[in-house]
């Protein structure tokens, strides 16, 4: 008897929703990564922060480079960092998104990707309450600019120092309690694998109209680096078409974005690393 297959996507035929994070090939500068992803077929990518700010002529100049390589900017990543034992820190990181999000605006990407921040020293719920506060602070803004913000709960092990939401039922509470079109939920599979909610909880963002953006890689089993040792897609443990076919089935259509941070990755030739993941995308996403 026929085993049936898991619930799985579609296959992926092409590349017209494939996304690179440019943080994924660091050693490259902005312009040469957008030249090389768009000459690999690539329609799509997310620019980081240091990689728009280290671009010599500008974050506006940076954003038309995308473009004149016929590129879509999906999204600039990333604001948050809200929680803070004193106010003054609080308020400075409002500030500073408010910044992020001007700079957003003048690259031209719709959505912002927040890491929300976790204060040790004060308990998660302390962090949160913060963090939905920060947002309150900055979300007039972000309207007023036409930007969205993504909340992107990270996995557990970052609830110490990095960010107190750390599921997509916490991410999306957080973002449905705001009650503002501009706030939504971010999906990376190296985050939420492990949740057992995760199905219902994309589904309900769907939903709500609230899944606003989907991350990609994999789990390594045994990574050697907690942060920098992320996989390919089909490298480790993550189901990452069955998460995918949960996120199309909840109405989504965007980008599939690759967003790995990988020392071995980062040390190895890049146009290799870039034929690597168009591969994996293709064969295991
Ligand atoms: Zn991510």
């Amino acid at each position: 008897m026929a085993v049936p297959l898991l619930m799985s996507a579609l296959p992926i035929t092409d590349l017209s929703r494939l996304c690179l994070h440019t943080v994924t090939t660091k050693p490259w500068p902005l312009a040469v990564a957008a030249k090389n992803y768009a000459a690999a077929g690539l329609k799509g990518i997310t620019v980081w922060r240091d990689s728009a700010q280290n671009h010599p002529d500008g974050i506006k100049d940076a954003g038309q480079l995308c473009r004149d390589e016929g590129l879509e900017i999906v999204s600039y990543v990333r604001g948050g960092f809200f929680t803070a034992l004193d106010g003054a820190g609080r308020q400075a990181a409002i500030d500073d998104n408010k910044r992020i999000i001007d700079e957003a605006a003048a690259l031209g990407a719709p959505l912002i990707v927040l890491v929300c921040g976790a204060t040790p020293g004060q308990s998660l719920f302390t962090s949160r309450a913060q963090i939905a506060g920060g947002l309150a602070a900055v979300l007039p803004h972000a309207r007023a600019s036409g930007i969205k913000l993504g909340i992107e709960p990270l996995h557990p092990m970052y609830a110490d120092s990095r960010c107190a939401v750390n599921s997509a039922t916490q991410a999306l509470d957080m973002a449905l309690a705001l009650k503002d079109d501009y706030i939504g939920v971010t999906i990376d599979v190296v985050h939420l694998w492990w949740d057992d909610r995760l199905q219902a909880e994309i589904a309900r963002c769907g939903r709500e109209g609230k899944l606003f953006s989907f991350h990609i890689c994999d789990w390594k089993n045994q990574p050697c680096d907690m942060l920098n040792d992320r996989g390919l897609m089909g490298e480790g443990v993550i189901n990452v078409p069955e998460i995918r076919g949960w996120i199309e089935q909840a109405g989504f259509r965007g980008f599939n974005e690759v967003e790995i941070f990988s020392n071995r990755y980062w040390s190895m030739d890049q146009g290799d690393f870039l034929k690597q993941i168009i591969a994996a995308y293709r064969t295991k996403s």
